[in-house]
């Protein structure tokens, strides 16, 4: 066999599946097909195609990138939204992406083709034997039917995917699946931030697009996941007769009970205290977000608006509302080069609540920038997530790694960059 296409799904199916199908058919030019219009939302669409590419990087196979026709795909499933995995739908769903694989394979003049769906210890070879070979026949391509699940080929897929350290999500992909396998808490893939919120989907593209980069530029890198605990506000403002006021929230605020009517107490520096429900408005100027540099178990309702409603707020019955979660969840830090290094940068991977932040083109080029001097051992660049949360993922590294040289961030305030120095 000359030319095999496999049409990939994520990166933690392909990295076992790739290798062992260049030992099996060590003669054959491997082409890979990232064809999953099923993958919802957008963002975790991303996030799979990025690690997809790093596999594929990391084992040297071409790589091409299907549509993502999302559109057509939830057409084709109405009326099976309902099915259980392994259903259905999931047989639909196959088809799609498969016949589209075969497409694929038949212009590229490929003889075979197969796909990393069958690693997957979820699915049904029977099920994707069917499929593979339905849509592959009318092409003149052969299906290859590959199960290297036996033998032990799941314990060694979740072990290499471990060593990459690549993206392991917790549905299999569509948002039907999404609901059914995560139940309420599935809401919270679907809730949007401005900017890259900690822990969120968004944040861990951004790690990953750097991890990606690193690896292309063949620098040493690795990348540690810690847990935190995540704080996300779900609606809230301050009003005063009835009109609203500009504000933002202070992180580990504490949701309040009801809509708040409450009085102006005292006041200390630029903090106003209310009567009631430990209300604190922070007056600001200029008005901005603000990340939390020290997480304190103080969880009073903490609002930042603008120093020119001062007077106002003092004067009036002030009305609250808020509502926040408290929510244990995953980010990571990425270190590209070692922990030896002379010299670290540290960027933050999330963003602030007003989305100011490192963008993704200047996170890349600051990498590119520092090649030379992260292979000499000069420097080493940590991408740290949650850092707007108390520098959790900073912490998290200093607390196991040590890091005792000179560390660097790099901070977004509102148009600029600045560098400021973290000591322990
Ligand atoms: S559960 Fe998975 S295989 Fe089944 S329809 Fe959804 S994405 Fe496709």
């Amino acid at each position: 066999m000359k030319k095999i296409l496999v049409h990939i799904c994520c990166a933690p199916d392909a990295v076992y599946f790739l290798k062992k199908l260049r030992e099996d058919f060590p003669e054959a030019d491997l082409i890979g097909f990232f064809y999953d219009p099923n993958i919802h939302p957008y963002e975790e669409y991303r996030l799979r195609l990025i690690e997809t590419k790093r596999a594929c990087k990391e084992l040297g196979i071409p790589l091409l990138e299907g549509e993502y026709n999302l559109e057509d795909w939830l057409s084709s499933t109405v009326g099976l939204e309902k099915e259980p995995e392994r259903g259905e739908r999931c047989s639909v769903c196959f088809d799609i992406r498969l016949e589209r694989s075969a497409q694929k394979a038949k212009e590229l003049g490929c003889e075979a083709m197969t796909t990393t769906l069958l690693m997957s210890p979820k699915k049904s070879l029977k099920q994707l034997k069917e499929s593979g070979e339905k849509t592959a026949k009318p092409y003149g391509i052969k299906f290859l039917t590959l199960d290297y699940r036996k033998g032990g080929g799941v314990q060694k897929m979740f072990e290499l995917s471990k060593e990459f350290a690549f993206y392991q999500q917790d549905y299999c992909g569509c948002v039907h699946a999404l609901f059914n396998q995560k139940q309420e808490e599935a809401v919270w893939d679907l809730v949007c931030y401005k900017g890259r919120r900690p822990g969120s989907k968004e944040e861990r593209i951004f790690i990953k697009v750097l991890h990606l980069k690193a690896r292309e530029l063949n620098l040493p890198v690795f990348e540690e996941e810690f847990p935190f605990l995540n704080w996300k506000p779900l609606w809230g403002g301050i009003w005063v007769e009835g009109e609203a006021i500009p504000s933002y929230i202070v992180p580990y605020s504490q949701s309040i009970r009801g809509r708040l009517r409450a009085d102006f107490q005292s006041q200390h520096k630029d903090t106003l205290y209310f009567n009631k429900q430990f209300l604190r408005i922070k007056l600001s100027d200029p008005f901005k977000d603000e990340p939390l540099e020290e997480i304190s178990p103080l969880s009073s309702p903490t609002f930042i608006v603008p120093k020119e409603y001062e007077n106002l707020l003092k004067e009036n019955r002030v009305e609250a509302k808020l509502q926040v979660e408290f929510r244990p969840e995953k980010s990571s830090t990425l270190i590209v080069g070692s922990l030896k290094a002379k010299e670290f940068i540290c960027l933050p991977a999330d963003t602030l609540q007003d989305g100011r932040g490192i963008s993704e083109e200047e996170a890349l080029s600051i990498l590119e920038d520092t090649v030379e001097d992260i292979l000499r051992g000069k420097k080493a660049l940590i991408v740290a997530g949650a850092h707007s949360l108390g520098k959790a993922g900073l912490r998290s590294l200093r607390e196991k790694y040590g890091l005792s040289s000179g560390i660097l961030e790099l901070l977004y305030d509102g148009s600029h960059l600045f560098a400021q120095e973290n000591s322990p």
